[in-house]
């Protein structure tokens, strides 16, 4: 492809059709010049080929797929091979289905385990999910097929995430939001990255060019296309002179008017279109370039099965109860048994090849259990007949298998939970059943931390997270320990919402949103807090037992641009063949700075038949051991003496030695003792950080009140004290209500702007903007703008 020449021959109209999605899925195809469009569809679980092009309801129905262990879930596993050619089977999926971006992975922080997308994310910790989305990326990209790394960045609730801003100190954004972007790009180099919905310190992450220019283009040397996630562009020129080439969907013809005006009265230089043309083509020739092939999906069923026992986590196992011998036999209680939960709701929903329920793989096993529901997966009110049949079982059988967990109601894109429990109905359930019956085995689901009820009284507990289709075949053979679980928890498991550090902070204010826990996300917080978790980060049991021994490290000190080698040797001593997560941690130097306890720098996942040993071996650089140092704007290494922990868990160090690591220099860190002591000492419960304090950390100034008046990035429901904006708002509701759960929520708080370009052309930009003049009371320029031309 002659890209210099295609250049030279588009006209202004074809270059910005080019920038411009031309429907919900697909690019423009500009049949003049013998270019194809391209499509592009989710997602991160499995492919969702969308076979309709409605725009505003993700109801529509989607090619048959293997739907995966979502990345909650896979990320549970530690294996990066494992994610990778998770990544590869759904790109070959998509490659056979003329698919040539797939709008995977999304490595967004954990930072509240209400989120409701975190089924869709691999961490709260920003090593393990850039490592993780690094892999998946290369998957897809061997593929030829090219992946999109998203959300691009600080997207960490759904709550008004079309105008949310995320107020985050430079020190975090760098450490802990931007890391895990930062070791996908440079690792796993994806063509395209997609841009968040929300604000990022006051501007649109679509229009952010610190972001997209400053940090993925100038620092790490980023050169691939970066498209904005659907409706997310909120001023298209400003957007391409951040550096946002691509917008979707399309065909957002009044941003194509804004972009053609722009340019003609050259207030958004030619030489930028150019550029964003030029990586377009970059990504058009890798999409010519990909050749159909066929595909075998029961094939990749195996796989998903593979995943989904991978991804188990054994959180329990008092008196060793599991596995099962062959013949024993059982009570099976619970809906989620039968209707299996194995995928959470939104954009990245796949409609699966089959589904293998527990129940049907035990029957499959020849199990010898009886079964009863016990609950209904819709969180109605509870039934007295269903608890009665659960307790007779109870008392029946030796041991019960009681599966329970987060139901679609509860957990899906576009909605964030406001509490941890599980549905009454389900809660009830437990409590009946404990009180006849103590040996119980607890298998659960859901993409994020819950409370489980009598959690204490529990004997054994699997975790199977959202496992995909294949996850009721996976835990039935851990069950019966044809299989070891050998997952660990990608995420800590807090005892109580108030113990989570931005519970005060998190999806509870509705413009702005400070991340005043700054770097105390997840364990970095419970650790440097003291505070106890019910399971900790990295936490998982094995039915074998691991030994550490022989830590070695190849120098004491560690001068810069150096890199110290570290080994250690892991021992199956127990009965059964297994795997084990070896993790390396750091733990701080003493320092003036405040720091977490200590931070993942490292982990290998290793097999082990019994009786074996292998060693496993680290390196880390001097540069391993940075903070961001935010009035120099640069990472920093502090020099002192840090300890190395080899772990099986973040709260189980199995090992540890010194390592003194110098600098030429000193570099005073930023010391905020006196401005901030709630970083310093964390006592405070709930953890509380005041307005002045957090103002203290930050180089910009903290927002703290709301906008004065209605703009187009108003949310919907806010328009409601408005006779226009009520009409509206009840029009919206009234088309949507046929609509899934995330469609629903979303349409609520959905911004005039975003309505406009996501309605394609049915809700032009004007009237939203006449509207808006009318709702200010400011009907002059209202009635201008409606007989202006554009
Ligand atoms: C989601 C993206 C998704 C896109 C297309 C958006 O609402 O945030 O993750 O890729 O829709 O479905």
């Amino acid at each position: 492809m002659d890209k210099e020449q295609i250049v030279k021959s588009l006209t202004i109209e074809q270059k910005v059709k080019l920038l411009t999605g031309e429907s919900f899925w697909k690019t423009h195809a500009i049949k003049a010049l013998d270019l194809p469009s391209i499509t592009l569809t989710d997602g991160p679980h499995g492919l969702r080929k969308s076979v309709s092009h409605d725009a505003l309801n993700t109801l529509n129905e989607s090619v048959k797929a293997v739907a995966y262990p979502t990345a909650a879930t896979l990320a549970n596993s530690f294996d990066e091979s494992l994610i990778e050619s998770v990544g590869r089977q759904i790109a070959l999926h998509a490659k056979a289905e003329d698919i040539s971006v797939l709008l995977a992975p999304g490595v967004n922080i954990k930072r509240s385990p209400l989120c409701g997308r975190n089924f869709e994310y691999f961490s709260e910790d920003p090593y393990l999910a850039g490592k993780c989305g690094a892999r998946f990326i290369r998957g897809v990209e061997s593929t030829g097929v090219m992946a999109s790394l998203k959300h691009f960045a600080v997207n960490n609730q759904e709550t008004r995430r079309m105008t949310i801003d995320s107020v985050v100190d430079e020190r975090a954004l760098r450490e802990i939001y931007l890391k895990p972007f930062e070791i996908a790009i440079k690792e796993g180099k994806p063509s395209t990255v997609m841009t968040a919905y929300n604000k990022v310190n006051g501007i649109y992450a679509s229009e952010h060019s610190t972001l997209l220019k400053t940090i993925l283009r100038n620092e790490w040397h980023y050169k691939g296309l970066i498209l904005s996630d659907w409706g997310a562009v909120n001023d298209r020129v400003l957007s391409l002179k951040a550096g946002l080439d691509l917008e979707m969907p399309g065909p957002s013809l009044d941003n194509q008017k804004t972009i053609i005006h722009a340019i003609r009265h050259k207030t958004l230089p030619m030489r930028m279109v150019n550029e964003s043309i030029q990586r377009y083509l970059d990504v058009l020739e890798k999409a010519i370039a990909i050749k159909k092939e066929a595909i075998d999906l029961k094939e990749d069923h195996k796989l998903a099965l593979k995943a989904a026992e991978k991804s188990l986590v054994l959180l329990k196992n008092n008196d060793q109860l599991l596995p099962f011998k062959k013949d024993q036999s059982f009570g099976l209680i619970g809906a989620l048994a039968e209707n299996a939960r194995i995928q959470g709701g939104g954009s990245s929903k796949v409609n699966p090849t089959k589904v293998i329920s527990l129940k049907n793989a035990l029957l499959d096993y020849e199990a010898k259990f009886i079964y009863t529901p016990g609950y209904t997966i819709k969180d109605q009110p509870t039934d007295e007949d269903a608890i009665k049949k659960a307790v007779k079982i109870a008392k029946e059988k030796d041991v019960i298998v009681l599966a329970i967990g987060l139901t679609d109601d509860y957990e899906t894109e576009g909605l964030d939970r406001t509490h941890l429990k599980i549905p009454r109905n389900q809660f009830e359930m437990v409590k009946a059943v404990k009180a006849v019956n103590n040996n119980i085995v607890y298998v659960l689901f859901g993409g994020a931390p819950f409370q489980i009820p009598y959690e204490s009284e529990a004997k054994a507990i699997i975790h199977a997270y959202l496992p995909g289709q294949a996850g009721g075949k996976a835990i039935s053979k851990a069950l019966f320990g044809e299989i070891n679980p050998s997952g660990k928890l990608n995420e800590t498991w807090p005892l109580k919402l108030s113990d989570v550090p931005s519970v005060q902070y998190f999806a509870n204010q509705p413009y702005y949103q400070h991340y005043r826990e700054s770097i105390y996300v997840g364990y970095r917080y419970y650790d440097k807090a003291e505070k106890a978790v019910l399971y900790p980060f990295g936490h998982g049991l094995s039915y074998t037992t691991f030994e550490y021994s022989d830590l070695k490290i190849n120098k004491k000190i560690l001068a810069e641009k150096e890199w110290v080698d570290i080994s250690v040797t892991v021992t199956n001593t127990g009965e059964y063949d297994g795997e084990e997560v070896v993790q390396l941690y750091v733990k701080n130097a003493e320092s003036q700075l405040f720091k977490a306890d200590k931070e993942l720098k490292g982990f290998k996942k290793i097999a082990l038949e019994k009786g074996q040993s292998k060693t496993v071996k680290f390196s880390l650089s001097h540069h391993d051991f940075y903070y961001y140092h935010s009035k120099r704007n640069r990472f920093v290494t502090e020099r002192g003496e840090y300890k190395l922990l080899l772990a099986s868990s973040s709260k189980d160090i199995r090992l540890s030695t010194t390592l003194d690591v110098t600098t030429q220099r000193n570099i005073q860190p930023p010391v905020y003792k006196e401005t901030a002591p709630s970083y310093y000492s964390l006592k405070s419960e709930p953890f509380t950080v005041s307005t002045k304090q957090f103002q203290a950390i930050n180089t910009y100034p903290v927002p703290t009140e709301p906008p004065k008046k209605i703009t187009l990035n108003t949310p919907l429901e806010d328009l409601k004290h408005t006779i226009i904006g009520t009409k509206l708002y009840e029009r919206v509701q009234r088309e949507m209500k046929d609509a899934d759960l995330m469609t629903k929520s979303m349409m609520k708080t959905i911004p005039l702007r975003t309505l406009s370009t996501m309605s394609q052309g049915r809700f032009k930009k004007k009237t939203a903007i006449v509207m808006v003049d009318f709702m200010n009371h400011q009907f002059l320029k209202g009635i201008k703008h409606y007989f202006s031309r554009s």
